[in-house]
């Protein structure tokens, strides 16, 4: 094997990946202010497939870590959830990676440290894909999303809809769009892959 090819099997096997950690509800589908788990139900926002394709198309890994205490309430099923991220898939041609999902919650079955503002889920995360934390972030609409990255040293855009932008927000968006193009602006596009 020549050099060019070993430092190219190199890069893929072992180059540290960067990230976009991804919150769901009010991020990915319309926050309408109570539980979504029917499909029917979920909105998929304006911009929101053009905003993960300018990501993936930078080389981002996209991995949705959303907390979904409406099983532990009995409200709905891991089944929904899944059924969920179907219709988001279908929306945006399949471009995300990964889901995490923390169906616990501490009034109604069990603490975990999978539930945010812990940080469990982008913990693992990590640890599959081996992703570099401070090439990453996380995008989410409540404090708690910001600070679970932050527990991992992983900067945060704060989807202001409606909650105080919490202080260790790195920047404020209107939406997943903006975001994006915030994220993407402040790194210089990043490297790029054919979709
Ligand atoms: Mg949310």
């Amino acid at each position: 094997m020549c050099q060019p090819e070993k430092r190219r099997l190199f890069l893929t096997c072992y180059a540290m990946k960067k990230c976009v950690f991804l919150d769901r509800d009010g991020v990915l589908n319309e926050e309408i202010g109570t539980y979504v788990y029917n499909p029917d139900d979920l909105i998929i926002p304006e911009g929101m497939p053009e905003a993960l394709r300018k990501l993936k198309v930078a080389g981002y890994l996209l991995v949705v870590v959303t907390n979904q205490a409406g099983i532990a309430m009995g409200k709905y099923t891991r089944d929904h959830v899944w059924a969920c991220h179907e219709k988001i898939q279908a929306a945006c041609g399949n471009l995300l990676d990964a889901l995490y999902f923390c169906p616990y919650h501490p009034d109604h079955d069990t603490a975990s440290l999978a539930r945010k503002p812990d940080s469990l889920m982008i913990e693992k995360a990590i640890a599959r894909f081996g992703i570099a934390r401070d090439q990453s972030w996380m995008v989410g609409d409540r404090q708690r999303d910001i600070e679970a990255g932050r527990k991992q040293h992983i900067r945060g855009v704060f989807i202001n809809i409606h909650e105080p932008t919490p202080e260790t927000a790195t920047y404020v968006a209107r939406n997943l769009l903006d975001a994006a193009d915030y994220i993407l602006s402040s790194e210089g596009g990043g490297r790029r892959s054919e979709l």
